[in-house]
């Protein structure tokens, strides 16, 4: 079987690995495709494409797109986008300047917290890439202020923390119009962190909700969620017609734990949802 991984992180985001680089692991990894979805840009895919043709890699350009949602986190992966769109490129833009505003702020909130970093030690962790919170965590860390990076969230940078800043200014409607109108394919990353386990029926609304907005695949395979948790969106994506998807959320080693091509206890992410994506692309020109 023709084995995919269709969620991960390079330096462009808050990855440790570039995009060159993350194409090697993928080979080595036994990967016939991979979706490269750094948070919220498309830097990456163009190197991550070259390696590929190298190395006979399939490179699905893609990306992830964080929205205003409430009580958890939503996050919209957006596949075989098109890397030429003038308005994705500027629906981007509009984020990572957000993100950019939001650095100072949560510079300043730590200060409040008896935190002393600057904006320069961030940057440098980030290394030209866009800015994320697990680069402040990787200067907590560094300086003594937090053991590891579950704790830098927990103690700082979480939602609900001393320093977090909410930075999301696009709503799910604006970034799924994004990713339609420049011919991609949307998923819902990570459904577990929208955080509705607890109650199924709200899970369910909120997923119908997004499927009238134009989201058409659910993530039910990801490193983040257990078997049996993928077996409950495998069975909400059968019922509400929409596309199973699934990727490792590699990050290097900001995320120690995760490994390319794996997502959750020896899930297997089979190319014909590749196909099927592609397929949607198809009929949707038809
Ligand atoms: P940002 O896009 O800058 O808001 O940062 C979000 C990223 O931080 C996520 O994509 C994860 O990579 C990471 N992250 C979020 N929450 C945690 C957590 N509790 N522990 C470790 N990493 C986290
Ligand atoms: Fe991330
Ligand atoms: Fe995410
Ligand atoms: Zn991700």
């Amino acid at each position: 079987m023709k084995r995919c991984d269709l969620h991960m992180h390079s330096t462009h985001s808050d990855g440790t690995v570039p995009p060159r680089e993350l194409v090697q692991l993928a080979k080595e990894a036994g990967l016939a495709c991979i979706a490269l979805t750094d948070h919220d840009t498309l830097d990456g895919v163009r190197e991550a494409q070259e390696e590929g043709r190298r190395l006979g890699v399939e490179v699905i350009p893609g990306v992830e797109i964080s929205v205003k949602f409430e009580p958890g986190t939503l996050h919209i992966l957006g596949y075989f986008v098109d890397l030429n769109s003038k308005e994705l490129a500027a629906g981007l833009e509009k984020v990572q300047q957000a993100r950019k505003e939001r650095n100072p702020k949560i510079i300043e909130l730590l200060r409040t917290s008896g935190v002393e970093i600057t904006l320069e030690e961030v940057e440098r962790e980030s290394n030209g890439g866009q800015i994320g919170r697990p680069h402040f965590a990787r200067v907590l860390i560094r300086k003594g202020y937090a053991k590891d990076s579950k704790e830098a969230f927990q103690k700082y940078l979480s939602k609900g923390a001393s320093a977090y800043v909410d930075k999301r200014n696009l709503t799910s409607q604006e970034a799924l119009d994004l990713i339609n109108r420049s011919g991609g394919v949307a998923s819902i990353a990570h459904p577990k962190q929208m955080k509705l386990d607890e109650t199924p029926s709200q899970l369910e609304a909120e997923v119908k909700r997004l499927k009238t907005e134009g989201m058409l695949g659910i993530e039910a395979y990801s490193s983040c969620q257990s078997r049996e948790e993928a077996s409950v969106y495998r069975a909400l994506a059968e019922r509400l017609g929409l596309l199973v998807t699934g990727g490792s959320d590699f990050h290097g080693s900001n995320k120690p734990n995760i490994r390319l091509g794996q997502m959750g206890q020896g899930a297997a992410i089979p190319y014909e949802t590749v196909d099927q994506m592609r397929k949607i692309i198809l009929d949707r020109k038809l």
